[in-house]
């Protein structure tokens, strides 16, 4: 039960840290995660995830966010991976890296050595993109990158009408410029599931230096004086305390790694006394947390090969799983969110800041609510939300779930420009391209038929809206006196400590968050190791 390095979390970050960190024989590397192995197939055909996202499941966290006053007073539902591979295991496998804005916005803030730049070569080592490699792309990292190999034909002409809107055609969103409307590439590999744990975690596992505890919930971060020197954890009802010869590294998520460092006395000083956690190391662990708020709108579309209940499309499912057995391809590759956009909703603005997802099914309440029958669907979301929120402890038990507060469109500015993407959506499907599926007769809209001025939108955006699945900024990378981790990731203040996953994040990128993440836990892999020579 020792160990040079400790990774609390085998997600989309953990995964990378325990492959890269026990590469060095010499060292040796344990990682800890709640969840299970994640290897059914559910786990791997690219579309089982829509049954585990909907409910509580052992791949599932399935959060809640308490009452957000942005949304009416609704709470949130925050699903969250659970198990080897994370929320990598549970997404809808999109490749994305966000914009150079981004990271040279943080390293404008504080995060020096986190510049565009900086971070291109960790996103291409970490990448195979099927394509090949150019000056933006790798075509030898373990994450597989791929094109959909069944894409839908409605999905494309979801792209011909975006062009028609007047959008420019993008077919590479992760390279020199973001804006258009284009096919996502995927994180796949011959038409299965690419998650951080099968591309990185699975090469690694024979190695007699990598020891991976799976069902081990950590609980608390052991520190002597302000030092880690190790873990207990909740092994199925026993606990267990393991300790770090050099490190512990929480890759917990940016949820639970603010939960973690708070029930460990690494937090705000006054909300733990609240809670009866004893204070360690004053530090605004949990604050700056931000989402993508997100608004989908449904149209129904009498097209059985669209995903949605039916006879025939019971029938017709049953024929794609005997395809996907014999050939991995067919619609059970599908990543839902086929193909989408980067939108600049104001003439004046320098760079998108609404993404289009366009889904080939209805898409209504995460899922959770059915609708017999079949249609489409597209997600429009603030790329660069302004509103800030906080995880704080509910209790000091690992077991409680954290509370979670994105506070959603808490800043006007984020309804606003949710109501103008609202609005491009429905320009995109009012487009010639769509007129022969039925796609753009606004009567088949599900509960926005009647919506129309800007007053009605704001109302069914407050009814509706939620999350894209992208919480970061909890444990702020920067260099000035607030923020939660150094450049190199360590939390200020402790010894041995660093935080690698989303929540160092100091601002949201503008995109999906897996790729990114990968990038962090690269370049904290790097970090750790150059330390240590
Ligand atoms: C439904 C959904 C769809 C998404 N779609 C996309 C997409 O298409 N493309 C994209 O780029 N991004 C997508 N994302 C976001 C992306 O997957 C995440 O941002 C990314 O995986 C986060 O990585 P992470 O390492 O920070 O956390 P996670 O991958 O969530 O990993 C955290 C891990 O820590 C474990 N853990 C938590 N607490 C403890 C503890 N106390 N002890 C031990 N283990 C613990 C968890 O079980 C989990 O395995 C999606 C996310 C979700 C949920």
């Amino acid at each position: 039960m020792q160990f040079d390095y400790i990774i609390v979390g085998g997600g989309s970050a953990g995964c990378v840290l325990a492959a890269r960190l026990s590469e060095d024989p010499t060292v040796t590397v344990a990682l800890i995660e709640a969840g299970g192995n994640n290897d059914s197939l559910l786990n791997r055909v690219p579309t089982g995830a829509a049954l585990q996202i909907v409910r509580r499941n052992k791949c599932n966290w399935a959060f809640s966010t308490v009452a957000q006053p942005g949304l009416g007073g609704r709470r949130g539902y925050q699903p969250r991976g659970r198990g080897l591979g994370g929320s990598s295991a549970l997404n809808a496998m999109i490749y994305l890296r966000g914009q150079r804005e981004d990271y040279d916005g943080w390293a404008a803030q504080g995060a020096s050595g986190w510049g565009w730049n900086d971070v291109l070569p960790y996103f291409i080592k970490a990448e195979r993109n099927e394509r090949g490699a150019n000056q933006f792309h790798g075509d030898s990292g373990p994450l597989n990158v791929a094109d959909l190999r069944s894409p839908h034909p409605i999905a494309g002409l979801f792209i011909q009408a975006g062009e028609q809107a007047g959008l420019p055609r993008n077919d590479d969103f992760a390279a020199e410029t973001q804006e258009g409307v284009g096919w996502y590439q995927v994180t796949q590999k011959n038409g299965e599931r690419w998650s951080a744990a099968r591309a990185y975690l699975a090469p690694a596992r024979q190695r007699s230096n990598l020891h991976v505890a799976t069902d081990s919930l950590a609980t608390q971060i052991l520190l002597e004086g302000k030092s880690a020197v190790g873990i207990r954890f909740d092994r199925r009802g026993v606990m267990h305390e393991m300790r770090a010869r050099r490190e512990v590294l929480i890759a917990a998520g940016a949820l639970q790694s603010p939960q973690l460092l708070m029930v460990s006395g690494i937090g705000p000083q006054a909300h733990l006394g609240q809670i009866g956690v004893e204070p360690v190391v004053d530090l605004p662990v949990g604050d700056n947390l931000h989402d993508h708020p997100d608004i989908t709108i449904n149209r129904r579309v009498a097209n059985s090969e669209l995903l949605g209940f039916s006879m025939v499309g019971g029938i017709k499912l049953l024929r794609a799983m005997a395809r996907w057995r014999r050939e991995r391809s067919g619609v059970l590759t599908s990543n839902f969110a086929e193909a989408g956009g980067f939108i600049r909703t104001l003439p004046h603005l320098k760079r998108p800041d609404v993404q289009l997802h366009f889904v080939i099914g209805m898409v209504d309440n995460h899922n959770r609510t059915y609708h017999w029958g079949h249609g489409m669907s597209c997600h429009a979301t603030v790329l660069q939300p302004a509103s800030r929120g906080t995880v704080r402890l509910a209790s000091n038990d690992m077991h409680a779930p954290p509370l979670i507060d994105p506070a959603f469109l808490s800043d006007p500015a984020d309804m606003e420009t949710l109501v103008r993407g609202f609005k491009w959506v429905r320009k995109i499907f009012a487009q010639p391209a769509l007129h022969g599926c039925q796609g753009a007769d606004r009567s088949r809209e599900l509960h926005f038929a009647h919506v129309d001025d800007d007053d009605a939108i704001r109302q069914v955006i407050r009814e509706r809206a939620d999350t894209i699945y992208h919480p970061v900024g909890t444990c702020r990378m920067g260099s000035d006196h607030r923020a939660v981790v150094d450049t190199e990731l360590r939390v200020r203040g402790v010894e041995r400590l660093r935080v690698v996953d989303a929540s160092v994040m100091p601002t949201l990128i503008s995109g999906n968050t897996n790729a990114p993440v990968i990038m962090i836990a690269e370049k904290a892999a790097d970090l750790i190791k150059r330390e240590a020579h």
